[in-house]
């Protein structure tokens, strides 16, 4: 079924009879050449660049809950490419030039809108280290301008410039970043990894992973054993717990990050707004509603839920950055349970064990990554080879200590990152 504006047009006038399921309602078979455990946005995108790229179609995704349940539905939805340090610049730009050609790939609107990001800096110090960044962005072929006050005034007239404690000295626009449907990007690759063959089995949790003399079996699940000749582990916040099913300890913490919603408004913020005082970022859905967050919530958790010291601390900074933002009524807070690494950079990569991939430690920014990442993974798997732009993901940096990626300079602290 292939959506299109005269398709939209026919069902319109003929009562909606003939749009079909976006993806089949698989049964377990007992035997894949590939499964992947998660059905979030990393791994269904890994299941359909394996199907798409390489023609591995003998896949299952196993979620445990509905697909697009987790943090994939759960985001802020911000879509960039403006990361400093090598290793992690070369990659999300190659997944920004993904999300470019995401829908025509796809045959799916996931409302990708390049409406712009602003970072904001608030010091001298900050400023040169923000143009650096800048700099970066621009020796790697992607898009960044420095902003003077004048020139924010004019773009964005709503953010307070007079404030005392963080005065606004200037900002970093990156025009090609902005926003998605978040939900809609998981059913979009579902849709085309089930189209191509992959099953997709929704309500199966795995429980244990088989390994026989170094090498993985398969999975115990909820709904029976199945047995796998390649196993990925892409289940973000809970990746150190199915790890262990396999004895592995990763360098991982879980930590809740919360996000929220105000009611519906009249367009008045037309860019995605990141305060770079304090860990505040805002953006407009097109429904209308504020959408923003913070900080974590400071401490390991699994609960998908936030607590109220974190939900001050946001508003508080909501109200320094954009005073008018007090007018609007907040109607929605949640979590999502966040794989927070030392360095805060991703690891995707073989584990070890025959057979078994990781792919995990996304901590605050795996949306814009999900194209990139199911690319690389699904490379990694295919080839037994890092993707060119993934070569830095490497698990053991963590054990050498060689290769971080600390782009925040903050250190081996989750909770910092
Ligand atoms: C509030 C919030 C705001 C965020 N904002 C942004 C943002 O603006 N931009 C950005 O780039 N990133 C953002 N992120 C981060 C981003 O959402 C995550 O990094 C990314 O979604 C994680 O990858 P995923 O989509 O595969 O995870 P998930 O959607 O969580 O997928 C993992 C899946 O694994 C399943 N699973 C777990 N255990 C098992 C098991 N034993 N058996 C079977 N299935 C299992 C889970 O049910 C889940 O569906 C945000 C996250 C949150 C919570």
């Amino acid at each position: 079924m292939r959506f299109s504006g005269l398709r939209v047009l026919k069902e319109g006038l003929t009562g909606n009879k003939g749009w079909q399921a976006h993806w089949r309602d698989a049964t377990p078979k007992p035997e894949y050449d590939v499964i992947i455990i998660g059905g979030g946005g990393h791994g269904l995108s890994t299941a359909y660049y394996l199907a798409k790229r390489h023609g591995i179609t003998n896949v299952a995704v196993l979620e445990k809950g509905y697909l697009g349940g987790g943090n994939v539905g759960r985001n802020t939805t911000i879509v960039r490419a403006n990361y400093f340090l090598p290793g992690n610049s070369e990659f999300y730009s190659h997944s920004l030039k993904l999300w470019e050609g995401l829908e025509e790939d796809l045959n799916y609107n996931v409302m990708h809108s390049q409406r712009g990001q602003i970072v904001l800096f608030h010091s001298d110090g900050q400023r040169d280290a923000i143009a650096r960044r800048g700099n970066a962005m621009i020796n790697r072929g992607d898009d960044a301008e420095l902003l003077s006050v004048a020139q924010l005034k004019r773009m964005v007239p709503y953010l307070d410039y007079e404030q005392a404690r963080f005065p606004i000295h200037g900002g970093l626009l990156q025009r090609r970043a902005g926003t998605a449907r978040h939900d809609a990007v998981a059913w979009g690759y579902a849709r085309g990894a089930s189209d191509r063959g992959v099953d997709l089995i929704q309500n199966c949790e795995v429980t244990g992973i088989d390994i026989e003399n170094g090498r993985v079996r398969g999975v115990q699940t909820t709904r029976g054993a199945i047995r796998a000749k390649k196993l990925a582990i892409v289940v973000a916040g809970r990746s150190s717990q199915v790890a262990a099913m396999a004895g592995m300890r990763l360098p991982i913490e879980s930590h809740v990050l919360q996000a929220f919603v105000t009611e519906g408004l009249k367009p008045c913020i037309d860019h995605v707004i990141s305060f770079g005082m304090g860990h505040f970022y805002i953006s407009q859905s097109d429904k209308g509603g504020l959408v923003f967050g913070g900080d974590l919530d400071m401490y390991a958790s699994y609960a998908a839920r936030g607590n109220l010291p974190i939900v001050e601390h946001v508003m508080e900074a909501g109200m320094t950055l954009m005073p008018m933002i007090g007018n609007a009524r907040v109607l929605r807070s949640w979590g999502g349970i966040m794989d927070m690494s030392p360095d805060g950079s991703p690891i995707i990569d073989h584990s070890g064990i025959e057979g078994l991939y990781l792919n995990c430690g996304w901590c605050y920014g795996g949306f814009k990554a999900v194209p990139g990442s199911g690319d690389a993974m699904a490379h990694l798997i295919a080839t037994d080879r890092p993707h060119p732009a993934a070569t830095g993901f490497r698990l053991d940096r963590f054990r050498t200590g060689r290769g971080l990626m600390d782009e925040e300079g903050t250190g081996a602290q989750h909770n910092l990152h």
